[in-house]
């Protein structure tokens, strides 16, 4: 067992919340965001033959469960394992037997105390008076104290670094990395991003075969009025202000202004 093992980060905190004094308070609070980045990561761990270990290292918890979900978009929710016996391929007897639980927490769960446990790390403002300290610190502390029993309840679970995800690879061609995705993702949403937070080029994906996924960079065309050349931007930088070259004679461009048009639907004429 490590120092930054879920387990005795969770314990760490459990024992200032029950022991400690109320400037020990943001202690727990460490230990309990160490405790929510511990499972993360080692959820991920099940991808490191996808993803190098210190590449994900490096993503803030945050972006590490957004992309934990597009690896296995089930991520995030709970179900149990069972099995049966089967005495012929595919046809189980139907007595199950649960041969583990997956307890996770939800995304919005983990955006929302991970950021509040971080704003309880700051020097507090305008606390000018003894009795509002206290009340703040009885109240933070049945926060935390929640907090924590969500946390036991998730780690209880048997099977949480398990992973059920058929992934699919593919090369960004913004920035020539090997990215993943899961396989329902693209069915549900045919949608990919990048899994490097400094590039997050976006994909719109079809399934051209049964397993045979073309991933299209979403991006925009600009001719250049100085050489004619096509240049292709990706939607996602697109902004006011984004700069960028021709790729052909090296003009420089700036975005300024960006216009989207609307029109009552029925008034939109189609073409039959
Ligand atoms: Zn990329
Ligand atoms: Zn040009």
């Amino acid at each position: 067992m490590t120092t930054y093992d879920k387990w005795s980060c969770l314990e760490r905190a459990q024992s200032i919340l029950s022991k400690g004094g109320d400037s020990l308070l943001r202690y727990a609070c460490l230990e309990l965001r160490f405790c929510m980045e511990a499972i993360t990561y080692e959820k991920l761990n099940a991808y490191s033959g996808y993803v190098p270990t210190k590449v994900f290292k490096k993503w803030q918890p945050n972006h590490a469960l957004k992309m934990l979900l597009q690896f296995e978009p089930h991520a995030d929710e709970e179900f149990s394992l069972c099995i049966s016996p089967e005495p012929e391929l595919a046809k189980p007897t139907g007595n199950w037997t649960t041969i583990g639980e997956h307890r996770a927490f939800k995304l919005s769960w983990l955006n929302k105390n991970y950021n509040r446990l971080g704003s309880y790390l700051h020097m507090p403002q305008n606390s000018n008076s003894f009795d509002e300290d206290v009340e703040d610190s009885s109240k933070i502390r049945k926060e935390l104290q929640e907090i924590a029993t969500e946390l036991v309840r998730i780690l209880d679970g048997d099977i949480s670094s398990m992973t059920l995800a058929t992934r699919v690879q593919f090369k960004c061609q913004a920035c020539d990395q090997i990215s993943v995705v899961h396989e329902s993702v693209l069915r549900e949403t045919h949608h990919a991003t990048c899994i490097y937070p400094e590039c997050g080029a976006e994909y719109h994906v079809i399934e051209e075969d049964r397993g045979n996924w073309q991933f299209k960079m979403k991006a925009i065309c600009f001719k250049c009025p100085n050489c004619g050349t096509n240049n292709w931007l990706e939607s996602h930088k697109l902004d006011i202000g984004t700069k960028f070259k021709c790729r052909s004679c090296a003009e420089m461009y700036q975005i300024i202004s960006g216009e989207w048009r609307y029109e009552q639907e029925s008034k939109i004429k189609t073409i039959s």
